[in-house]
């Protein structure tokens, strides 16, 4: 500036006219840093400034205000489909459509991508926020005419208030960014406002994650092994291997919780296949109690189903524990099928000619194709627990009742050749019920817990010395976990499935 005030003081105008034009060209550009070339609207850093200036303005101007995450539902399907020029276009239209729905002042960015973010001001809590939110969801999942083509995208919004939710722009951010999730995993289309308990299960999630990648090296990982019966004549046939994690600082942790983060964050692969050999492994050391046809199954996730060297894996473990193949079952959920053709056959076939078992595990509760069923050489169906709870309560003929769903499965099983196993079986009558329409096999509370490598051991040394039937609830005598103790806490994990044993 000083350059220019002096040259214009020297009277050289046509220098302090060139000189002009450069600053204004440096405007522009500092413009364009704070602005997003494609829409125009402002970019993520030039927003957090923004909104900090709001927040630093003190309470009286910014406070409070709403933070909007909105992430476009199809718009990765409409840029595959009809290129990435009419992507472009209907960006810029979503653009303008959210610049229309907000008032002079307030703040509207793209993130990148499909997501873009909206800083309304004067919405001080979730009664002033739902009607615009609304209003927006609504708009956006209006199609939009583009090249005489309708292009229909909607969006997932979420919804983040000062300062209820969030004191500074991270963890707003992040709160909104988590309600938008929130609302993509319960089917897209719709707005969601921030909530702690969602905050609070994130965080969670990521300490398990966190916690969850030395538990192999800091050896705090087990087995444990659910026996599985034979309906007609109360033998044990099986059992089913399943993971139990105790860890230093967030004590027990049941499968169901830290699993799904396994899953997620790639880690259930190597996890997996350290018990796919500790299982086979316990399966070789149990040969020698000389029990035709023991299964020990184990539960392979899709993700570890898809890794290139998952059947020379198997095969290693197998070898490796010198266990016979037939003896291992592989539990491979309906996802695995529907994800990838491919995998869904190749899987399966390549198993049963390697010798090792295949059983679709929680049947009943996916969308796999029946044709599979018939063309793949899945040994066993394992009927989903949460059949059972409907069972042997109510008529069949009642509305809603799982009866005839039940009763079709195992007359599919049958009519296909394959072995049919109830899982989740905690009551007489249920197993009564299940006997009778020709269920092959039961797993469940009824029959025993999953129980330590030690107690399964111990159970197999009784069976096999008195050849006697595993009686309803017999397995768990002289078990610690047939203690009142124990009892209540099978009471407990009945009713949230968690059936984790925390005795051993
Ligand atoms: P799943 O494969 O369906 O395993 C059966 C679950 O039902 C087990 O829960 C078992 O303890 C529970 N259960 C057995 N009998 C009863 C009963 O009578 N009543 C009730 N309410 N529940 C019963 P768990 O061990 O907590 O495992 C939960 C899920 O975690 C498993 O469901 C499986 O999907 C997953 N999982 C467990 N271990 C592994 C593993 O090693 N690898 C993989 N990929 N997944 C595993
Ligand atoms: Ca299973
Ligand atoms: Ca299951």
């Amino acid at each position: 500036m000083s350059v220019w005030i002096r040259t214009l003081l020297a009277g050289s105008v046509g220098l302090a006219v060139a000189l002009l034009r450069r600053l204004s060209g440096y405007r522009a550009a500092s413009d364009r840093a704070q602005y997003d070339v494609l829409t125009g609207l402002l970019n993520r850093s030039a927003f957090e400034q923004r909104l900090n200036g709001w927040l630093a303005s003190g309470t009286t101007a910014a406070a409070p205000f709403a933070v909007l995450f909105v992430d476009l539902d199809r718009f990765k399907f409409v840029n595959d489909t009809f290129g990435h020029a009419l992507g472009d276009r209907l960006l810029i239209e979503i653009a303008r459509q959210l610049k229309a729905n907000v008032r002079e002042g307030d703040l509207v960015a793209r993130l990148g991508g499909d997501e873009f973010v909206l800083a309304l001001r004067g919405v001080k809590d979730a009664r002033a926020a739902e009607p615009i939110a609304g209003a927006l969801v609504k708009v956006l999942a209006t199609p939009v005419e583009l090249d005489g083509k309708r292009l229909h995208v909607s969006a997932s919004v979420g919804v983040a208030i000062y300062p209820r939710d969030g004191a500074d722009v991270q963890a707003l951010a992040k709160s909104a960014d988590a309600a938008m999730y929130a609302v993509k995993s319960g089917g897209k289309n719709a707005f969601h406002f921030a909530d702690h308990g969602l905050r609070h299960r994130q965080a969670r999630c990521l300490e398990i994650e966190r916690q969850l990648r030395f538990a192999l090296q800091d050896h705090e990982l087990e087995v444990v092994y659910q026996p599985q019966v034979e309906l007609a004549s109360g033998c044990l046939v099986g059992f089913e291997a399943l993971m139990r994690w105790t860890n230093r600082e967030l004590g027990a942790v049941p499968p169901s919780e830290f699993i799904p983060v396994a899953e997620d964050a790639g880690m259930i692969v190597p996890l997996g296949h350290w018990l796919m050999r500790e299982a086979c492994r316990q399966a070789h050391d149990w040969s020698a109690f000389g029990l035709a046809d023991l299964t020990v199954a184990i539960n392979v996730s899709t993700l570890q189903c898809r890794q290139p060297d998952f059947l020379r894996q198997v095969d290693e473990a197998i070898r490796d524990a010198r266990v016979a193949r037939g003896a291992i079952e592989l539990e491979v959920t309906e996802s695995v099928l529907i994800d990838e053709v491919e995998l869904a056959v190749a899987t399966p076939r390549r198993l049963d000619r390697m010798g090792v078992r295949t059983a679709l595990d929680d049947f009943g509760t996916g969308y796999s194709s029946l044709a599979y069923l018939q063309r793949l050489p899945i040994r066993s169906l394992k009927i989903d627990r949460g059949f059972m709870k409907g069972l042997a309560l109510a008529p069949s003929c009642m509305a809603g009742s799982v009866v005839p769903i039940v009763d079709a499965i195992a007359a599919l099983g049958r009519e296909l050749g394959k072995t049919v196993l109830a899982e989740g079986v905690e009551t007489e009558a249920q197993a009564r019920y299940l006997k009778r329409i020709g269920v092959d096999r039961a797993q469940g509370y009824l029959y025993a817990k999953p129980l330590s490598a030690a107690h399964a051991e111990r159970l197999l040394r009784r069976i096999t010395a008195a050849r006697e039937p595993l009686e309803p609830l017999a397995a768990v005598a002289g078990d610690p976990r047939a203690s009142g103790a124990w009892r209540a806490h099978t009471a407990q994990t009945a009713v949230t499935g968690g059936g984790y044993f925390p005795f051993d």
